[in-house]
């Protein structure tokens, strides 16, 4: 056998010709990395190499892979039932969940529907709205209004709310729901902030709000759309708004949920309380897809008192018991482990170690907030090079656009997190400004 002919055992043929992955090309796919195991803060590839995680595997894997007492609660659940429907019977896991989950959410949220991830979360919640804004009399209020560069999902309605360039709305023409877009806010958390910057919201709420269910968006931190932080007086001011011109307020809490931004939930930061909230990725500790949407009594009140009388949505899967237990496991777990010293610790150190990437020529930003830490490039970066070369450094972390950034699990230890960063600002260096 020689080495230098032999395919690497990280590469496999098979899912090279077959299998499609996230938003790539069946063709010339870009390269992917079997994966052997997981445990805690590492990734252990094929050929035995490790990889310190930086990704969380998007937002989720908060307590690290292959946790003991996550593994647990889906073995103890195992025993009993993996799954029962949820139309007309009901079990433990979800009671518990249920119980769990308002004892964390805004204090007004006070009916929970399961579902089965973050983007059917999204479609629901728009569902929600629309037949609040019927049942309330309003049946013209069907179309929705969100801020640039943000990200819901890639199912049909929350694609329609996902920034139109990085969501590619053109590739769909016709077929997709025409929204309200504003700019998104330009005051960053933690700078000033600019008064003007609700304009725009306002003017479109203005002139269209007789068409609009709902405002949508990612509260503080827009993930995936473009990873920018921004001021908490916006949402205030847009909440104001909506009370003011009849709109519902939905915030997407997928990314931003259970402790990764630094409060448990980012409304926090503003104080500011949605009508409906998505929560889903971290939610069970990144084992299984699930999600949930809460509301609160004057959207679940207002559908229930209307014909139908009926909330009009049922998933399969809906309430998996299995998925119930692993996330009341991961919640306690986050509750009682200290996160939010872990993710202050993250925080601090994120921003010492990132801060020296200001002065590389290709860097054009830096921005850390929680366990969030951003490095917004000048030019888009070659993804392929740069995973490689991520991962002959010996870390995991997937750069999109202009992007390269980490949101590490909160288990990882200091040391670890220095690597990752060191070899971040190292392999961004080599980047030609
Ligand atoms: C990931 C994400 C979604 C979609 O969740 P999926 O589980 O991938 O469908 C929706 N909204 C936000 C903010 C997200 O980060």
């Amino acid at each position: 056998m020689n080495s230098e002919t032999t395919v690497s055992p990280n590469f496999d043929t098979f899912d090279h010709d077959h299998l499609w992955h996230p938003y790539t090309s069946t063709i010339n796919p870009l390269p992917t990395y079997k994966v052997r195991s997981a445990r805690g803060c590492r990734i252990t590839l094929e050929d035995g190499t490790e990889l310190i995680e930086g990704m969380s595997s998007w937002w989720c894997a908060v307590h690290g892979y292959n946790h003991p007492v996550l593994n647990e609660a889906v073995r103890r659940q195992l025993d009993s039932m993996a799954h029962v429907m949820f139309g007309g019977l009901t079990h433990e896991p979800a009671i518990e969940l249920g119980k769990l989950l308002l004892s964390i959410v805004p204090p007004s949220m006070s009916h929970i529907f399961y579902a089965d991830s973050g983007s059917v979360a999204v479609e629901v919640a728009m569902k929600m709205a629309v037949q609040y804004q019927v049942a309330a009399g309003h049946p013209d209020r069907t179309n929705f209004v969100t801020i640039r560069t943000g990200y819901h999902g890639d199912t049909w309605n929350a694609m329609s709310v996902c920034d139109p360039v990085t969501g590619m709305h053109s590739l769909f023409g016709s077929a997709l729901p025409v929204r309200y877009f504003a700019p998104s806010p330009h005051s960053r958390f933690d700078g000033g902030w600019d008064p003007h910057d609700i304009d725009p919201l306002r003017e479109i709420i203005e002139k269209h709000g007789k068409d609009i269910a709902a405002l949508i968006l990612e509260p503080i931190v827009q993930g995936a759309g473009g990873m920018r932080f921004y001021h908490p007086q916006y949402l205030r001011e847009a909440a104001a708004l909506c009370r003011e011109h009849g709109l519902l307020l939905i915030f997407d809490e997928i990314a931003t949920g259970f402790g990764r931004t630094g409060k448990l939930f980012a409304w926090e930061h503003a104080g500011v309380e949605p009508d409906i909230m998505c929560i889903g990725k971290a939610l069970t500790g990144g084992y299984m897809t699930f999600s949930a949407v809460l509301a609160n009594d004057l959207v679940a009140d207002t559908i229930s008192s209307h014909d139908p009388r009926v909330f009009m949505h049922g998933p399969t899967f809906m309430g998996n018991p299995l998925a119930c237990s692993v996330a009341v496991a991961s919640t306690r777990l986050l509750l009682e482990s200290g996160w939010q010293e872990k993710v202050r610790r993250i925080e601090a150190q994120l921003r010492e170690e990132l801060a020296p990437a200001r002065r590389i020529p290709s860097v054009a930003d830096v921005r850390v907030l929680g366990a969030i830490g951003v490095l917004e490039m000048k030019q888009p970066v070659d993804m392929a090079w740069m995973q490689k070369r991520f991962v002959e450094e010996g870390i995991w972390l997937r750069p999109f656009g202009r992007l390269v950034y980490t949101m590490p699990p909160f288990i990882i230890e200091p040391g670890e997190l220095s690597v990752l960063t060191s070899r971040m600002l190292k392999i961004v260096s080599e980047i030609p400004g």
